[in-house]
């Protein structure tokens, strides 16, 4: 069996905790390793070699550490495959999607590549007479990312680039359901040739969670995974004085206007429902639909759903992949049940589809004529299960989303521009869409969600990003007078 370590100080040190979590295959069903979960000395061991390399790290030139960030931009690009390859293997997505994470994890280092320019501050001469004010931002030192199981490298390159490029050293916390490719990240960091000391990455759990929410040294977490433990995460952070983000999880609405192009639509809702298995935050979980486009446009997603080729993700036929565990996958399934007793129509129910081996498999489900008060529309389901809701206004929808707690992703389809414009202007989230179903920002603007999708006031990546890792200082300089300068400059002399 496959033992996971942690990679401390640019080495790999087992786990000496004694407690370790299995790791599986989803497409098989197999264990396929075993991961150490790190104890409170282990997360003391990886802060204190971050600790020890924040000085050196800090004073390293902006041209040698944009190099290096360059260095790794290529190393990744190189091994996207290879990277994809370990993703798949624990998460289960198939490989076009898991290629595709790493290409938006790309786009965060060749931000980062560009860290000079985002740190420049700005300068104000002659704010009075003879003196000038200027700001610069500086690292806070060492930070942690702790990232969920769905994007095991998208999401610690959200936060790994930027921090680093900032000055900072970091401590990554990933999933314990996938840490290999978060680990092979970690060692092309190295191969890179960053210090040692500046990525560490410790496998874990709770107890590893708790233990850098706890260490004094640890200035600022990003945390990215499900609401209660992003609330848990802000709560417990701010109140130790530390600066932190905590993304949480969502419920993303996709109103269709009755003019929509419904073959487009149908498009959308399909990929953006059931890509990775629904096990995405950007997923959109909740069709919205106006007036008489309802029939038509749920029997183009019928139709699409149901020709959809499930399968192992290596295998390159398959559109969606198993989910990540098998309780997962069972829990995902006790909603088509919920959703049914609740009175709502199982348009299609995964839960009939076979497959023919012990992998962690559901079918892609629709349901019909759901109401806000029923668990299928109240809960994030984190699976493969698109649910439709029927309004007959535009207020109806977007009076939907202003209610839904979570305000990460919303879209509209619509070939009106005056309906689109307005749309961004009232939706309640964070990001959207307008015929555009996972709006998810590229690597120059900044990713996060509004209400429970979001604890904290800086969202990730980007010049947000930059903004977090770094606090500001701003420098107040008064000039000797030059008629006193010793150097004559022209000027008359005050005697
Ligand atoms: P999760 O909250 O279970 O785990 C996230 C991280 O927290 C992991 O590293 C995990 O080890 C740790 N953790 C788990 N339980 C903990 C506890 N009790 N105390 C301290 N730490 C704990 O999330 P997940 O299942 O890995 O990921 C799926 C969730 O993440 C979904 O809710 C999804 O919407 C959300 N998500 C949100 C975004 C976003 O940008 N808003 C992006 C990706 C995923």
């Amino acid at each position: 069996m496959d033992q996971i370590t942690h990679l401390i100080n640019g080495r790999a040190a087992a786990s000496t905790s004694g407690r370790t979590s299995p790791v599986y295959n989803p497409a098989t069903g197999a264990q396929s390793a075993e991961v150490g979960l790190a104890d409170t000395a282990e997360v003391a061991a990886a802060v204190q070699a971050a600790a020890d390399a924040a000085e050196g790290w800090r004073a390293t030139s902006l041209a040698q550490r944009t190099k290096l960030m360059y260095k790794f931009r290529n190393l990744v690009d190189a091994h996207i495959d290879d990277i994809a390859a370990k993703v798949t293997a624990e998460h289960g997505k198939v490989l076009s999607d898991a290629a595709g994470e790493v290409a938006r994890g790309l786009e965060n280092i060749e931000f980062a590549c560009g860290i000079a320019e985002s740190l420049k501050g700005s300068y104000s001469e002659s704010a009075s007479t003879g003196v000038d004010v200027h700001t610069v931002r500086q690292p806070l030192g060492v930070v942690a990312g702790i990232t969920p199981f769905n994007f095991p490298v998208m999401v610690p390159l959200w936060t790994i680039p930027n921090a680093i490029a900032c000055g900072n050293t970091y401590v990554l916390k990933p999933s314990e359901r996938d840490p290999s490719a978060p680990m092979f990240l970690a060692e092309l960091f190295h191969e890179a040739g960053f210090p040692d000391g500046v990525l560490n990455v410790v496998n874990g759990d709770k107890v590893a969670v708790d233990g850098l929410l706890e260490h004094p040294e640890v200035k600022a977490v990003s945390f990215v995974g499900s609401t209660p433990i992003a609330r848990y995460i802000y709560e417990t952070g701010t109140a130790r004085g530390k600066r932190i983000q905590a993304l949480g999880g969502a419920k993303n609405h996709m109103i269709v206007l009755p003019d929509a192009d419904i073959d487009l639509a149908a498009d959308a809702a399909v990929s953006a429902a059931y890509g990775s298995a629904g096990e995405r935050c950007m997923a959109i979980s909740v069709v919205v639909t106006i007036g008489d486009v309802a029939d038509p446009l749920i029997d183009a997603i019928q139709t699409r759903t149901k020709a959809l080729t499930i399968g192992d993700g290596t295998d390159p036929s398959s559109e969606m992949g198993p989910l990540v565990t098998r309780e997962h996958r069972d829990r995902v399934a006790g909603y088509i049940d919920a959703g049914a007793q609740a009175g709502a129509k199982i348009v299609i129910d995964g839960r009939e589809q076979e497959f023919d081996n012990d992998g962690f498999f559901l079918g892609a489900s629709l349901i019909d004529e759901v109401t806000t008060d029923m668990s299928v529309y109240q809960d994030e389901i984190f699976g493969p299960v698109l649910t439709v809701v029927r309004t007959d206004t535009y207020e109806e929808a977007v009076a939907l989303i202003a209610n839904c707690p979570w305000g990460n992703g919303a879209a509209i389809f619509t070939r009106d521009g005056g309906a689109a414009r307005q749309f961004q202007a009232d939706a309640d989230a964070g990001m959207v869409g307008i015929n555009v179903p996972i709006p998810v920002p590229v690597g120059y603007h900044s990713f996060g969600g509004w209400g429970e999708s979001l604890f904290g006031d800086t969202t990730m990546y980007g010049p947000e990003g930059v903004r977090f890792f770094t606090r500001p200082k701003v420098l107040t300089t008064r000039w000797p007078d030059p008629s006193t300068s010793t150097v004559d400059l022209g000027f008359p002399k005050n005697e």
